[in-house]
Formats: C-alpha cells, structure tokens, sequence
C-alpha cells in the first residue's frame, strides 16, 4: 500500500497553528473542544457520528461491513490539553493564553487526528468502524481513565488502538516503539510534614520543619540507589518545597511534592514502601506529624507484543516510515489505561528538534505532520479493511 494525501497537507499545518495559539488545561479545553468540533462539521457528515465527553470528542466513521459478520472498531487516539508553560518559541502563531503552551506537541497530534480522519472520510468505507478519541486532561488530572468509564464510549468500545507522541530526538520519518513497556508507571508523591513552630533564636521550644524536610529529602534519595534493583530503574524526584514564612521563624510546616517513576508495579509498590518506611522514621526522630498523598496514578504504557509486530512490519513493508525498537522512557502517559483494556500500541513519531518536550521553545518539525497522516492514515486502513474476520469473509 502506498498512501497518497486526498488534501493538501498544508491544511493540516495550518489546523495546527490555530490549535497552538488556543493552549488549554486539563478538561478546559472549550476553544479547543469549538475548533476542532467545527473543522469535524465541516467534513462530509453521511458515514460520522460525533459524540461529546466533557471537554473530548469521540467520532466514528462507520465502515460497510455488517455487524452480523462481526464489524469491529479500530481507533486512534489524540491528547488534546495544554501545559501550563509560558511559551518562549518567537512563533507568529505562539499561545495567546499567557501562561499556557502546547509544549508537549499535543497540537501535532489533533492535527494529524484529524488529517486521519478528513483521509479516512474522503476514501471509499472501509470494512469496520474507525473511532477518533479526542482526550481531554492527558497532563493531568488525566483524562484517559474517565474516558474509558464514560457512557459515550461504552457502546464504541474500540477492539485495537493505537496512539503515537512526537518524539524531538528522532528525525522526521522515523517511528520508534518497543513490545512491553513503553513508558513508565507514574504517580504524584505529595508529603506534608508538621511541627511546631517558634522564635528562630529559641530552637529547643520549637520543632523545625524546615530540618525535617531536608533530611527527609536527602533520606528519598536513597531508595533508587539502595533499594530498587539497579538493572530495572525508578525515579523519585522532589520538585517543589514550600514551607516557612520568615527568616526569624522557625518553620512548623513543610511540604514537600515530587513524582515517582517506575517501569513495574512491583517497583511502584517497593518504592512506594520505602518511601512510607524513610517518612515513619523522620516523624519518629523529629517528633513530627507527616503525611502522604500519591495523587494521580499513571499506569505504564504496555504494548500489546503482536500488534507492536504488526506495526512495525506493516510501517517498513510500505516504506511509510524507518523504524526503531527504542527502550522504555520514565515518561509517564495515561494511554496506558487504554492499553490495560484494549489490545493496542503506542509510538515515538519523529519531529526532529533540539528541545526536550516541555520546554519552552520546543518547536517540532511541521513535516512530522504530514508523516504522522500518512502513516496514521494507512494504519488504519490496513486495521480496519483488511484485518477483520469480516473483510476476509467478503
Ligand atoms: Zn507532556
Ligand atoms: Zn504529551
């Protein structure tokens, strides 16, 4: 199969200039939620139906196959939020929400949502349905898990998904993915320490939190060095200390707030213990009272071993991209809980740039969007006219 563009690519560019100036944050994305229902409208609506969760979209094209001979629904899923990064690019189309940025390439990835799905309307149906999740919240609280439990989706609950994320150290053209793991299991680590606080010059009527955090923090730093297997990974980072008001004051309350990485439950579940063992002596030794929060739980991205397979013989037999079996990242993604639930893959799809994602000049190729809707395009063609029981029966 070779893949040629119904539109001119420059019309996605350009969806996805409009989507980068209109950054939103998790389950606010109304501008964003309007634009992109507004472009959906515009396409010919005969085989759609649209659907609203929130602030995401489900919309399904239906395909010719009858439901009797088992028509299936293969989707692709896009993230559709913001982060809160004030953007730094020089861009003519930068964010005109101050305090906000599409700095985790979330805007290529609606724009080759719906690239696919303008591809996927302008061709002759296909066997089975093709779904086009559009979630809300991917950077938190995490939109993913919801979704999955919503109403609208229970009755389109896909059979395969797939997902890709722009990936800055690949060249464009390039996929990268692995069977298994993926991404990382991540949770928020949120701990509060409380004491007594005082004159700064009368230590021995006070109890300081401020020497309670520090110790603390030097304690955490022990468990990915000593506890976890070295050969498997984790992270603990603490990123945020508030606590004290003056500098004549001795501090009686602490917070302290960070974010756990894994690349197992069981990992997760050692760290978590540690962290809980290390937090237990600091309270006993500094006669405190301390507490822990994990917040949002992200769950590892695992890729279902043969669709990854499938993916990657299909993406190289069509020259539709170079492909790359990369190790697992600490990035965290809540694709995850689509995967938990539905045989599926996620790739790194290559955007070319020398900064990281979530920074604030992050500028990814505009190439990697035509790439993305060809490759998306064609994949999903491939899952949903040639791979179902159906079409094989016709
Ligand atoms: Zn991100
Ligand atoms: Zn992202």
């Amino acid at each position: 199969m070779t893949w040629t563009s119904t539109v001119d690519p420059q019309t996605y560019i350009n969806l996805r200039r409009r989507l980068h100036e209109i950054p939103e944050p998790g389950f606010k994305e109304f501008k964003t939620q309007a634009l992109l229902l507004d472009y959906i409208h515009s396409l010919p609506q005969e085989r759609i139906e649209i659907r609203t969760w929130r602030t995401g979209i489900l919309v399904k094209v239906r395909g010719a196959g009858s439901e009797a001979a088992g028509r299936r629904i293969v989707a692709y899923r896009t993230d559709i939020d913001g982060l809160p990064i004030e953007e730094q690019t020089g861009y003519a189309f930068a964010s005109q929400h101050p305090g906000y940025m599409h700095a985790c390439g979330h805007d290529l990835h609606m724009a080759i949502a719906l690239g696919a799905l303008t591809e996927t309307v302008n061709r002759e149906p296909y066997q089975d349905d093709v779904l086009f999740i559009f979630q809300p919240a991917e950077e938190g609280p995490g939109g993913a898990k919801p979704m999955l439990a919503s109403e609208q989706l229970q009755d389109w609950m896909p059979d395969f998904i797939f997902a890709l994320h722009i990936a800055p150290g690949y060249p464009v053209g390039t996929i990268a993915t692995r069977p298994g793991t993926l991404f990382a299991h991540a949770s928020m680590l949120n701990i509060e320490l409380i004491g007594r606080g005082g004159h700064a010059a009368v230590p021995q009527a006070a109890n300081d939190m401020i020497v309670a955090g520090a110790h603390l923090i030097t304690q955490l730093q022990t468990i990915v060095s000593r506890n976890v297997d070295p050969t498997e990974g984790a992270v603990v980072t603490i990123g945020k200390i508030t606590g004290g008001t003056k500098a004549n004051i001795i501090a009686d309350r602490v917070v302290l707030e960070g974010t756990i990485r894994t690349l197992s439950a069981a990992s997760t579940a050692l760290v978590r213990k540690r962290i809980e063992a290390v937090v237990r002596g600091v309270e006993a030794a500094y006669e405190c009272k301390a507490s822990i929060d994990y917040g949002a739980h992200y769950i590892h991205v695992h890729n279902d071993e043969a669709e990854t397979a499938e993916l990657l013989q299909f993406t190289a037999e069509h020259g539709l991209a170079e492909t790359v079996r990369c190790e697992a990242s600490m990035v965290g993604e809540d694709f995850g809980f689509f995967l938990e639930r539905i045989p599926g893959v996620m790739f790194w799809l290559g955007a070319d740039c020398s900064q990281e994602l979530h920074h604030a000049e992050l500028q990814p190729k505009e190439e990697a969007i035509a790439h993305g809707v060809s490759l998306v395009s064609a994949y999903l063609a491939h899952k949903a006219g040639v791979a179902g029981a159906a079409y094989e029966a016709r």
